[in-house]
């Protein structure tokens, strides 16, 4: 059997491109990520970023309000069961990604749990491979990854992760090696500010270290981070060495200045990335044009069009600028309109 449309990616845009597929009846195909250690380090499990988030309020559509009846309703036993319960009076991102699995599911999509890790899109049908050795025909691919957190790459970085090291605060920021401990975050966006805002819940103190003197973060996050009184910006410094042992692991940092010779060690027991992002496209093989970033390209404005014909994408793997839920969503949502248009022009 030729599939009409596979989805690879499981977050926003994966399933808005799935609700979409599935209501023009094109009975789509999604691979919603493999669940293993591998991708749990790069944070690459299924349902994507918004997974590793707390209360997503900025998601139009789900004000403040008791959402605990309304998740029992419209989620599956099975899977409510397996999800972090239900804390405040918002959606949080776990269940705003459910919801939307959900709905994909209720019109008829069909999902499996698996990784998809080469592709070739010169044949026809084209063909797509999974982590377990399953191998798909289909007329029309959406590509959906997202993209994941980026590490500064030093060996001492690496050595501490799972023990200290995380690029999640908000998933790994409420452990009990880290409560009531200091923290570090690296980084001046508004993902720095956020986590460490979160780690503040928790940690003695935090300190958002930043290599310029001005944070990039928008206004009112900078201000938010400038406002909590447990929250330290250290300026002009980048990380030289995450310092710790194998038995505490993290605990410190040695930084360097930007703008002199000098360096510095601060305590932490934890240390957190918010460096930015990088898309998912390793599975790709150079099968479709990237830009200057990495980003896979759009090359017709307003359009969800890629390099090769017949494979669309959408969401944060093309999308360096917005990378919001809600703009991921839209071009979900294009991207299956797209596909719909293509297969129709084609007969297919
Ligand atoms: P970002 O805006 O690209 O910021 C990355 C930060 O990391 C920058 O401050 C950058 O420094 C720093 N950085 C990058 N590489 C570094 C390195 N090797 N060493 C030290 N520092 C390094 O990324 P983001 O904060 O993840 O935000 C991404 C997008 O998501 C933005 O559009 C943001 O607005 C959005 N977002 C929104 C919210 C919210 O509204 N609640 C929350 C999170 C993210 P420079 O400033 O010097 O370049």
């Amino acid at each position: 059997m030729v599939e009409h449309v596979v989805i690879i990616g499981s977050g926003p845009a994966g399933w808005a491109a799935a609700i979409y597929a599935a209501r023009a009846s094109l009975n789509p195909l999604v691979f919603e990520g493999a669940i293993t250690e591998e991708n749990r380090m790069r944070g690459t499990l299924p349902l994507g970023q918004l997974a590793l988030t707390t209360e997503v309020e900025n998601y139009p559509g789900f004000p403040a309000g008791n959402m605990e009846g309304y998740l029992e309703d419209s989620i599956d036993s099975e899977r409510m069961m397996m999800m972090p319960p239900h804390m405040k009076e918002g959606v949080s991102g776990p269940e705003l990604m459910e919801l939307m699995r959900q709905q994909a599911v209720n019109f008829g999509t069909r999902v499996k749990t698996d990784d998809i890790v080469s592709v070739d899109f010169n044949a026809r049908p084209m063909t797509v491979t999974s982590l377990g050795g399953e191998t798909i025909e289909t007329h029309a691919v959406i590509v959906a990854t997202g993209a994941s957190a980026n590490y500064l790459g030093m060996e001492s970085e690496e050595r501490f992760k799972n023990n200290g090291v995380s690029a999640c605060a908000v998933c790994d920021g409420a452990l009990p090696r880290f409560r009531e401990q200091p923290c570090i975050v690296i980084g001046g966006g508004d993902s720095a500010v956020e986590e460490a805002d979160y780690l503040s819940k928790f940690s003695s103190r935090v300190f958002i270290v930043h290599r310029r003197d001005e944070l990039r973060a928008s206004k009112i996050m900078a201000q938010r981070a400038i406002a909590n009184e447990k929250i330290e910006l250290v300026w002009n410094h980048v990380c030289q060495e995450v310092l710790g042992n194998d038995e505490d692991g993290v605990t410190g940092v040695l930084l360097a200045s930007t703008v002199d010779d000098s360096t510095r060690e601060l305590e932490a027991s934890g240390f957190f990335l918010a460096i930015g992002h990088t898309p998912n496209t390793g599975f790709l093989d150079g099968a479709l044009a990237v830009n200057d970033k990495g980003y896979v390209e759009w090359p017709v404005p307003h359009r969800t069009n890629t390099s090769a014909e017949g494979v669309f994408s959408a969401g944060d793997v093309s999308d360096d600028n917005y990378r919001q839920a809600i703009t991921a969503a839209a071009s979900g949502c294009m991207a299956a309109l797209d596909v719909e248009r293509y297969l129709a022009a084609k007969g297919l």
